[in-house]
């Protein structure tokens, strides 16, 4: 299909903003774009993005690729949610966005699976433990580029060890729940001296209040 037809695609869009800093994980600190899609079935009881129940009364507006490319400012564009991966149009988007040059980063739950161009950096911040009915798809803990937890007690990594143990050569990001962050941060200081591979992430976009 040519590109120009692959632009009229549409995709339910929750928001966009652009020139931000990626506020946590491996690519903090970059200068990117993001494109949160709209929709999310999980419902973490602390998602900070209204998907907690559901997210029937957040924002949803179906947009056509052209319009998303060209607003475009930045040479890295974050895919978050919402969840990416529910929607059928992401291979699609991916590539759109590929073929400007520009390098795509995944932000996801794991819970849906489908195949992604090989240069899509894909961060997992698995939510199994908190949403059982919604597992992480087993092709995840291999394809994933970096693994992110949200942690609240500190025990939220044993529900994942035989897991982990297949994904020791890539970083795993201990990010403090934000809502109690004064109790999890030292919690997470523990957890480092666990393993190497644990790093310390912060959600350094809401320090310095930026979106
Ligand atoms: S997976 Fe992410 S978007 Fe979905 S409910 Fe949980 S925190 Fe919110």
């Amino acid at each position: 299909m040519a590109v120009h037809e692959k632009n009229h695609f549409q995709v339910p869009i929750h928001e966009t903003f652009q020139s931000t800093v990626q506020g946590e994980g491996f690519w903090v600190g970059t200068l990117v774009d993001f494109i949160r899609l709209s929709g999310c079935p999980v419902q973490c009881p602390w998602c900070d993005t209204g998907y907690s129940d559901g997210g029937g009364n957040t924002l949803r507006e179906l947009r056509p690729f052209a319009e998303l490319l060209k607003e475009l400012k930045s040479s890295r564009v974050v895919i978050s949610g919402g969840e990416p991966f529910i929607h059928k149009q992401l291979p699609n988007l991916v590539q759109a966005l590929l073929d400007t040059g520009r390098q795509v980063n995944i932000e996801t739950s794991g819970a849906f699976w489908q195949e992604l161009p090989a240069s899509t950096w894909i961060t997992l911040s698995p939510k199994q433990h908190i949403s059982p009915n919604y597992p992480v798809q087993e092709p995840f803990w291999q394809r994933a580029n970096e693994i992110k937890f949200v942690i609240s007690t500190g025990q939220e990594l044993d529900f994942y060890k035989d897991y982990l143990l297949s994904s020791s050569d890539r970083p795993i990001f201990l990010q403090p729940e934000w809502h109690v962050r004064d109790r999890a941060i030292p919690i997470i200081l523990e957890l480092l001296q666990r393993d190497p591979n644990y790093r310390l992430s912060l959600q350094t976009h809401k320090y310095i209040g930026v979106l």
